[in-house]
């Protein structure tokens, strides 16, 4: 080695990378990042002002993100180092892709390890609204109960009915699985068909979106959120939709017009919705509140501790992949 080339090896300690937790995480994927990083975690969870956030990112080469995180070009500007996003979602309606991609961001996502978790939900959701659930609950806590009356909060059956997909990748597919089982037929519709053999092993029939939306009991929306899936239901859809049938919304908020559905839910021209995420959440129009005939969960579709545990350190793995063995991420969402 030559003297010139020795004097560029750094003498003080070794400057690990910087990476930044948004949000709580469990301590395993704290424990897997600091072996690898500096890290900043938010183990208190504070929502922080952006202006704070910004401060902390300014010298981060990788930011483990929640889907509260807005990562535009404001927040690309604040983090000029930073090389991966790694959003702990599937969805990640949250980034900028396009932004991130300009600039050479890798940005990752959770797929596959929560599918059975939010399909589960999803088949909650869709019970609860048909069965009245949330609203009997309601009536007996409010010591409203007299007792058994025989036409007492009455609902409709999911067993036997017809289930529309709209929407039919990961999640979708595992709740067709979890609908055969309550002997429901499964229409569904994406922007294109699935593969014939994966249809008959779920025994479900590709339709149009109005066909869909004119022959089902109960449509669920597990679809992405984007400029194309805006508003995709409002009021000429849910117009299209049975007087008895019933929406679950467990994909992302702003899919729906909110209003809309309020009207239909208050005309009772849906007989109820189970909504899980909601336009401009944790925000949500108070008419919602007011209603009977709606089931209300604070995005928790994928909320169970096992998956949550799985989704963070696919997160962290990713940064790991990228940052620490200079390998291409596990789960990309962009050509960067
Ligand atoms: P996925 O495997 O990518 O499936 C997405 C499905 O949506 C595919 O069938 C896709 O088919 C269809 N699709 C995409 N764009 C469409 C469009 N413009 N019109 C019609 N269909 C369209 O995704 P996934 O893992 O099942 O997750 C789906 C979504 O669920 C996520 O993006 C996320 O936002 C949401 N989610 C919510 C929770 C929660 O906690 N509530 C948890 C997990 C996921 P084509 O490409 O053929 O159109």
């Amino acid at each position: 080695m030559r003297l010139k080339e020795f004097s560029k090896i750094p003498t003080g300690p070794i400057k690990m990378k910087k990476v930044v937790i948004t949000r709580e995480v469990f301590s395993e994927t704290i424990e897997l990042l600091s072996t690898h990083f500096d890290i900043v975690a938010n183990q208190q969870d504070l929502i922080f002002k952006r202006d704070e956030l910004f401060d902390l990112i300014s010298d981060a080469e990788g930011i483990q993100t929640a889907t509260s995180d807005r990562v535009d070009d404001e927040f690309l500007d604040a983090a000029p180092l930073v090389k991966v996003i790694a959003n702990t979602a599937v969805g990640y309606n949250n980034v900028d892709l396009e932004a991130c991609s300009r600039r050479g961001v890798i940005v990752t996502n959770t797929p596959g390890v929560l599918d059975a978790t939010v399909a589960d939900y999803a088949i909650g959701l869709m019970i609860s609204a048909c069965r009245r659930i949330g609203e009997g609950e309601r009536y007996v806590r409010s010591g409203q109960w007299k007792g058994m009356r025989f036409k007492q909060l009455l609902g409709v059956d999911v067993y036997g009915g017809t289930l529309g997909l709209l929407g039919f990748g990961r999640i979708g597919q595992e709740i067709a699985k979890r609908a055969n089982g309550f002997g429901m037929r499964v229409l569904y519709h994406a922007r294109s068909p699935v593969d014939p053999a994966t249809e008959a092993s779920l025994n479900a029939s590709y339709v149009s979106k109005d066909k869909l939306l004119q022959s089902s009991d109960v449509v669920m929306l597990i679809l992405p959120y984007s400029k194309e899936t805006h508003h995709m239901i409002g009021e000429n859809q849910l117009s299209q939709m049975k007087k008895h049938s019933v929406l679950v919304n467990i994909a992302r908020g702003g899919i729906v017009d909110d209003k809309a559905l309020i009207n239909a839910l208050k005309n009772q021209t849906l007989f109820a919705a189970g909504l899980d995420v909601y336009e401009g959440e944790p925000k949500l129009n108070p008419e919602f509140l007011e209603l009977e005939n709606v089931v209300l969960s604070p995005h928790i579709g994928s909320g169970s501790v096992s998956t949550r545990r799985a989704m963070a350190m696919t997160a962290a793995n990713n940064l790991v992949s990228v940052l620490s063995h200079n390998q291409a991420p596990l789960n990309p969402v962009n050509r960067s």
